[in-house]
């Protein structure tokens, strides 16, 4: 295991190998944008004795479960959870974008409105 960066990277983290450890990780964004597309999957309402407050109060932005309903409710209250609300209003990137960006994408003629619009604006040379 190596270390990037030493300084100013570790704020309030007392513990970072405790907070680096795998059983820590929590999900990232692009799963919870999947979880938010077909909720059904995640929010089952399912008994499940292993989870907080049995499974049954579950924030599907945050990907986390909540021992009561009043808990839950206070949860939606904080900051935290208006933060995630925010990050989560822009879509993710995708592998098509990545390729785009990187050149590597296929010309069937989709997608050239944009490409032409820009090339046939007058530019300061040609007048
Ligand atoms: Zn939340």
């Amino acid at each position: 295991m190596t270390r990037y960066r030493k300084t100013k990277t570790h704020r309030g983290i007392r513990d970072v190998k405790r907070a680096k450890r795998t059983r820590a990780r929590v999900k990232d964004l692009d799963q919870i944008h999947e979880d938010i597309k077909n909720p059904e999957k995640v929010a089952t309402g399912a008994v499940d004795a292993d989870l907080p407050g049995l499974g049954q109060h579950y924030c599907l932005q945050c990907a986390r479960y909540f021992t009561t309903a009043a808990s839950l409710n206070d949860h939606i209250k904080t900051k935290l959870h208006k933060k995630r609300l925010k990050v989560l209003k822009e879509e993710p990137y995708t592998q098509k974008e990545a390729e785009r960006a990187a050149g590597l994408g296929t010309d069937n003629g989709k997608g050239r409105e944009t490409a032409t619009s820009v090339s046939t604006a007058p530019t300061a040379m040609e007048l």
